[in-house]
This record gives C-alpha cells, sequence and structure tokens, in this order.
C-alpha cells in the first residue's frame, strides 16, 4: 500500500518536512498516512507569510473577503463526497456521519461566515450632554494561532479558520496529529479560491513540539484552542506571559437527567444517540445519565435494548452506527472500568460510597 505523505502549506504552497509522524487508519490499526512533524523552523516560515499577508487582506472589504469564502465553500461542497471519505477514513467515524454532518457543516462553516461578514455591527453610546458618541470598532488583530482536536477534524477547523480569515486576520492552523489529511486535502482548495498566499497556513505535527512553537509565538497575540482540559491549562500558562487572546472550547461530562414523566418513546432514542454519536467522541456526548429512581429499571431496560441494536462496524458500512474508536489509547481510555477511574478520583473509600449509592 503506497502511504498517503502530507506537506505542510506555508505562503500558498505545499513544503515538504524535514520528519515525519505515523498516522493511523483507525479501523485496521495500519499506518497509511506521513504527517509533517514541524516544529518551530516552520512556525516561523508561516508567521513569515501570515505577516506579510495581513496588510492586504486586512485591507480588503467584507464583500471581497466574503466572496473568497463562498468561493471556497462551493469547491469543498464540490468534492463533499471525497472530502467524506477521507474523514471517515482517517477518524474512523462511519462514512455516513461525514457525508451528512462532517463535511456539509464544514461548508456551512465558510457560508456562515461568509454572511456574518456583511451583516456585522457595532454598538454605539451617545452622551449628549457631553456632546459625545463613544463607538467600537472591531479590527482584526493579526495572525490566529488555531488548534483543533480529532474528533470532527474538518468540521471544528473551519469553524475556526472561516471566522479568523472573514474578520481580517491571517491565519496559523494546526490540526490534530492523529486527523490531519481534510486539512491537508483543504489546502487544495485555498488557491483556487482565490485565498491569497499566506492567509491560510496548515502546519502539521504535534501538540508538545509545533502546538507549542505557535503557542509561544510572539508574533501570534491570539490562539483559539479546542481540546482537552489538561492542554487547555498548558496552553493558558504558556500564553500568560504574553497575554494573548485565548480561547478555550473544552470537554465535558454532560449528564441527561430523566425525570419519570419523560415520554421514554422520545427520550430513549434520543438518549442513545446523544451517548454514542461519532463512539461518543464528542464534546457534548451525554457521558452519565441520572434517572428517577420510580422508572430506572424500565429505562435501563429499553436503553440496553435499543443500545445492542446498535452496529459496530467498519466505518464505510451504510448500516453501521459506530464505526471504529480514533485510536488504540484511547480504546483502553473508554475501556478501563469506571471502577478504577473512580479509585483514581477518589480514592478507596470513597470509591465504595460512591457505589452504595448508585441503584
Ligand atoms: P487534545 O487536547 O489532546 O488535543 C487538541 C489539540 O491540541 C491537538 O491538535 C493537539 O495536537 C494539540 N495539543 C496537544 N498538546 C498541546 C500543547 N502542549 N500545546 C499546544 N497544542 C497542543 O485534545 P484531543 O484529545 O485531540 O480532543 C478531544 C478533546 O476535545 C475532548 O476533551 C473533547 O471533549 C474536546 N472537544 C471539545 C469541543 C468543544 O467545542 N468544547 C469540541 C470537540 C472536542
Amino acid at each position: 500500500m503506497e502511504l498517503l505523505m502530507l506537506e505542510n502549506f506555508i505562503d500558498g504552497r505545499f513544503l515538504p518536512c524535514h520528519s515525519y509522524i505515523d498516522s493511523y487508519d483507525p479501523s485496521t490499526g495500519e499506518v497509511y498516512c506521513k504527517v509533517p512533524d514541524s516544529g518551530k523552523e516552520e512556525i516561523e516560515a508561516a508567521v513569515e507569510a501570515a505577516r506579510k499577508a495581513f496588510p492586504s487582506w486586512s485591507s480588503r472589504s467584507p464583500q471581497e473577503r466574503s466572496q473568497v469564502l463562498n468561493q471556497l465553500a462551493d469547491l469543498l461542497e464540490q468534492s463533499l463526497e471525497e472530502l467524506a471519505q477521507a474523514e471517515s477514513k482517517d477518524q474512523g467515524k462511519t462514512l455516513t456521519m461525514a457525508r451528512t454532518i462532517d463535511i456539509p457543516r464544514s461548508v456551512q462553516n465558510f457560508r456562515f461566515f461568509a454572511s456574518s461578514i456583511l451583516h456585522h455591527t457595532t454598538e454605539s453610546t451617545q452622551m449628549d450632554h457631553l456632546g459625545c458618541l463613544h463607538y467600537t470598532v472591531r479590527t482584526p488583530v493579526g495572525i490566529a494561532g488555531l488548534i483543533s482536536p480529532w474528533n470532527l477534524p474538518l468540521y471544528l477547523l473551519t469553524w475556526k479558520i472561516a471566522p479568523a480569515i472573514a474578520a481580517g486576520n491571517t491565519v496559523i492552523a494546526k490540526p490534530s496529529e492523529l486527523t490531519s489529511v481534510t486539512a491537508w486535502m483543504l489546502c487544495k482548495f485555498l488557491n483556487k479560491a482565490g485565498v491569497p498566499p499566506g492567509v491560510v497556513n496548515i502546519v502539521f505535527g504535534t501538540g508538545p513540539k509545533v502546538g507549542e512553537a505557535l503557542v509561544t509565538h510572539p508574533e501570534v497575540p491570539l490562539i483559539s484552542f479546542t481540546g482537552s482540559q489538561p492542554t487547555a491549562e498548558r496552553i493558558t500558562q504558556l500564553s500568560a506571559p504574553f497575554c494573548k487572546k485565548l480561547s478555550l472550547e473544552l470537554g465535558g461530562k454532560n449528564p441527561a437527567i430523566i425525570f419519570e414523566d419523560a415520554n421514554l418513546e422520545d427520550c430513549i432514542p434520543a438518549t442513545v444517540r446523544s451517548s454514542f454519536a461519532n463512539q461518543g467522541e464528542i464534546c457534548l456526548c451525554t457521558s452519565r445519565i441520572f434517572v428517577q429512581r420510580s422508572i430506572y429499571n424500565e429505562f435501563l431496560k429499553r436503553f440496553v435494548e435499543a443500545t445492542r441494536k446498535w452496529k459496530v462496524g467498519i466505518p464505510s458500512d451504510p448500516s453501521a452506527s459506530m464505526g471504529a474508536l480514533i485510536s488504540k489509547a484511547h480504546l483502553e481510555k473508554v475501556s478501563t472500568p469506571l471502577s478504577s477511574k473512580l479509585q483514581k478520583v477518589f480514592g478507596r473509600e470513597a470509591q465504595h460510597k460512591h457505589h452504595t449509592h448508585w441503584p
């Protein structure tokens, strides 16, 4: 099998890297792709390109930038099937999910911000007694550093790129090293859509190496991050000395609360879907369910029955409800019995206490 070799995209050009890391097909466990193992050098090159592109891109009118974003959306839409197949293979999610959610939403992200920038308004305050009018003008910050996770790869990456460039910023994006393929495919459309060189730079590699080089670069005043809490803590610490603008979208342990008057016909399929869609790899997935004691047994029986009907299959199988988990490490994490996780968090005694409170 021929390996897919990704390259960084800097200043409108694909550039090879000095070293590469393996990327796996989660459904087979085989290495099928090599991802650039970038570092400081690549970030320097991307910063230079983004800095050079900023004056001209930020002084374009919102109408002009909007047109470019719409053009990009159209190109992505024309390649929806190709992108969906790539996303499913790279991430392990079902092809159905990639076709109906991930890629259509990526297209919509560009369309949404292409429209939103045309209707953008700001506030003003009149102070008649002083003869003053205070008003706000929003200006782009410069180079935005965008770091995205592996669960909804193109969806969340474009959700960051689209608003940043619509507002006149230039960007350096770093997708997850586990799911870099659709970001690399996106690069092919950027020049075609008329995105000027240097406006969008995509640099691939690991968090500790290239991610930290981006976060600590003094010429990148804004970091937008989606991912886990520990990484967010690290990014906050690293960027604090620079007083960077930070946007952090993190994980949660979202509970569903089911009361006895709930309509179980609707509630059971909704709860199964909210728990297991995208293999349960969504930040807003239900990870705890609180059920009123009076309907607990009934709910549990029906929830388990409905869950058993969910088919785990190869991602391209149209009848599969769930594909493959992203990595072996993640499989081990979610397979760890709840009791040992509790033990880690609460210690032996508290673990026992918690068990006795559960029906
Ligand atoms: P992660 O924190 O391990 O990685 C996210 C990104 O950060 C990756 O690109 C990674 O390479 C990079 N990174 C890792 N260490 C870094 C460092 N030291 N410096 C800079 N960058 C670094 O998260 P993940 O496992 O890829 O993603 C899953 C997490 O994302 C889950 O917790 C999930 O709930 C959360 N998530 C949240 C949202 C949301 O909107 N709130 C959406 C999707 C996922």
